[in-house]
């Protein structure tokens, strides 16, 4: 099993829990394996920004091109879009691995879990990583458990290839943590706002386009135990999916965020509100937990230590407080606004543009006055 000791970070933030008596020198060549997020409609495949960002954090990993990526389907796909280009550092992505078969289509972790150990066992990677979202989350913790390991969750910073800097205490204070083997398999999630995007390219659309253009070296079907999957299947399966349709940008990577809180005191406010304000400023939806608790929106819309993490362009907060627990999830905005009826509210200290007025009169009024 590998382990992980916490280590100053350098900046004063870190814990010096232990002290570092061991400096391990990589002794292997790297080889990197992203697992990505399933985001397509039936025939079209889109990476997502999330898995996009995970790859670019496997780059300053193993700082190669030896960066493999592992993709799942149900179904033969006919548009590939969102696989990152040939970078100017690190070159183009080893593999593209597929993994096919009409028992993944509903993505359950236990049967994506047998085929991501399976992979293991042929190409035998250094680092197993996964963006920090819903999917990796639920993923990951199976996979490290089964190759006895421990992860390390939602990494901000690369140091090494056995050394990463991850927030504790929900985001007040960063870790940085060093392999005590830095040999040993490491499994990763990755906080995806906190590395760019890999680039990808709207020209590259097909499996044929990533070969021409040098996107990946090789194009390779996965090979599944299919009795294992099966068996698998028996244990767990998903009865049924309900999505939520929406023509908003995703909450996770969109420029503009829009997030009520408990201060709105029910749903039909929240949605004659909050949402008029988010469709004028093309804006994705949050929401503090309280609002999430109270019914007056979806739980995927929570932002925070227990919910998304965001880091938009232009954050504005109405109705919320700032709890240490909301702040964990949008304090990397880059532009945050609070609209606020108490002067003395916490989020105040993290705005950089503060309104102390009742949400009912000041938010339609923005709302009326925008474009
Ligand atoms: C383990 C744990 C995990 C958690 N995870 C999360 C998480 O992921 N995300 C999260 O958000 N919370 C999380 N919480 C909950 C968190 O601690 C807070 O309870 C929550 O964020 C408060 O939500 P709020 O700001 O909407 O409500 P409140 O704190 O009640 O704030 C409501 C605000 O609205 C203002 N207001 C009221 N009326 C008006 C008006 N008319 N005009 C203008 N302003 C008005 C009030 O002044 C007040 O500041 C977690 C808690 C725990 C213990």
């Amino acid at each position: 099993m590998n382990l992980y000791r916490k280590m100053g970070n350098g900046k004063g933030f870190g814990l010096a829990l232990y002290k570092r008596w061991i400096t391990g020198l990589q002794s292997r060549s790297l080889h990197a394996l992203v697992i990505c997020e399933p985001s397509h409609s039936s025939k079209e495949f889109n990476l997502s920004q999330a898995s996009r960002s995970a790859i670019t954090a496997a780059r300053h990993i193993v700082k190669t091109d030896s960066v493999s990526i592992l993709t799942f389907n149900a179904q033969e796909i006919s548009s590939f879009k969102g696989i990152p280009i040939k970078d100017k550092t690190y070159g183009n992505l080893s593999n593209l691995f597929i993994a096919s078969n009409p028992l993944l289509e509903n993505y359950e972790a236990e049967r994506l879990t047998s085929v991501c150990l399976g992979l293991h066992n042929k190409h035998k990677f250094t680092h197993i990583i996964s963006a920090a979202s819903t999917f990796g989350k639920n993923l990951l913790p199976r996979v490290a458990a089964c190759l006895d390991t421990c992860q390390v969750s939602d990494i901000v910073k690369v140091i090494s290839s056995s050394s990463f800097v991850r927030p504790i205490y929900a985001g007040n204070a960063l870790a940085t943590l060093e392999a005590v083997n830095p040999d040993a398999l490491q499994v990763i999630t990755v906080r995806a706002t906190s590395f760019e995007p890999a680039e990808s390219s709207e020209q590259v659309q097909s499996i044929d386009d990533l070969i021409k253009t040098e996107a990946v070296e090789k194009v390779e079907q996965v090979e599944l135990d299919v009795s294992l999957l099966e068996e698998t299947a028996k244990m767990s399966c998903v009865e049924g999916i309900e999505r939520a349709e929406s023509g908003r940008p995703d909450l996770g990577s969109a420029k503009v965020v829009v997030s009520g809180g408990r201060g709105l005191k029910n749903k039909e406010n929240f949605d004659q509100i909050i949402v008029p304000l988010a469709d004028k400023l093309n804006a994705a939806v949050g929401a503090t937990r309280a609002a999430v608790d109270s019914g007056y929106c979806a739980n995927d819309m929570q932002v925070g230590q227990t919910g998304k993490v965001v880091a938009p362009q232009l954050y504005i907060g109405v109705g919320l407080s700032g709890a240490i627990q909301h702040l964990s999830g949008m304090k990397d905005s880059k532009v945050i606004v609070a609209i606020n009826k108490d002067p003395e509210a916490p989020i105040f200290q993290v705005a950089d543009y503060g309104l102390a007025a009742d949400l009912f009169e000041a938010v339609p009024e923005l709302t009326s006055k925008l474009p």
